[in-house]
């Protein structure tokens, strides 16, 4: 039940009130209900996944995009999505503390307030021994540029329906794995994407369609993640992959979901060959689990 359903009976026992003090009625006009309807999704949400929030403006004339604030610590666009609707997607990640999530969605002619649950969820460790020196690679050029990169907001949605596998590979680490460096608990760390095990050579796709909005490579300094290329899905939705043998595109260009964009490889800090798949959402990198099996139209 809504809060607001208690209003009209206020409103009659007030007219009523003010009829039997023989005053004149004022009609101030009804309380306007809820300018907006918001649909949460999933509404079980557990760390990793993203959040989509949509909001439905009850008056299509009055509609400017509403903003969306998480916590009241910080704030996400919203995007039209056709149907007089807006959207607004919200990362989580295993660093979030699991538990009531506030989700204030704040328009020109009313605020929503929304609570969510977000379940906590236990993922893999691993325990990585470093020797001096392994941990500093990584060029100041290479983090400017990952960074920048990792910051596009593009208005366009390039994507459409699930999210393919970018690999054939079997996937060799999860997403979300935790790691103790030397014995000791990586606080910040988590794995940020999945890993594929195949040859180096075999085909890297697009896992949706997109601009290419990075190209980088060891020549460049990107010595830590390797030849890598960022693809931009629109909307604050990023891929970035990492340790590629050979790339196939160009900044700029606009790929297909499935278009095979590179190679599988080894370059940068790399074991062995594979594909470290990212899947980023304002910066964050999300599970990209729930892209894969349904996705976000
Ligand atoms: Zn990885």
């Amino acid at each position: 039940m809504e809060p607001n359903q208690n209003i009209p009976l206020l409103t009659r026992r007030s007219l009523l009130a003010a009829a039997a003090a023989g005053s004149t009625v004022v009609l101030l006009g009804r309380r306007p209900a809820q300018a907006y309807d918001v649909l949460i999704d999933p509404t079980a949400p557990q760390l990793g996944d993203t959040i989509s929030v949509v909001v439905i403006p009850k008056d299509p004339g009055a509609a400017t995009a509403p903003k969306v604030t998480v916590n009241d610590t910080t704030e996400y666009p919203t995007f039209p999505i056709g149907g007089n609707r807006f959207r607004a997607l919200i990362p989580t990640s295993p660093l979030d503390p699991p538990g009531r999530t506030v989700i204030r969605v704040i328009g020109s002619e009313d605020t929503r307030n929304l609570a969510v649950g977000l379940r906590s969820r236990n993922f893999p460790t691993q325990r990585i021994t470093l020797s001096p020196g392994q941990s500093d690679l990584g060029t100041q050029q290479e983090f400017d540029r990952i960074a920048a990169f990792k910051r596009t907001v593009s208005p366009e949605q390039y994507w459409h329906g699930p999210m393919q596998r970018p690999s054939q590979g079997r996937v060799s680490t999860e997403y979300g794995v935790r790691r103790y460096y030397n014995g000791v608990f990586a606080q910040d760390y988590y794995h940020r994407g999945v890993d594929y095990a195949a040859p180096a050579g075999s085909p890297v796709a697009a896992p949706a369609a997109g601009r290419i909005g990075l190209v980088g490579r060891v020549s460049e300094g990107f010595e830590l993640n390797g030849n890598t290329i960022g693809v931009d899905h629109g909307q604050g939705v990023l891929s970035i992959m990492i340790h590629l043998s050979r790339i196939n595109v160009n900044e700029g260009d606009m790929v297909q979901a499935g278009q095979t964009i590179g190679a599988i490889g080894t370059t940068g800090a790399s074991t062995g060959p594979h594909l470290h798949w990212g899947l980023y959402v304002h910066e964050i990198a999300v599970d990209p689990a729930q892209w894969r099996n349904g996705g976000f139209g």
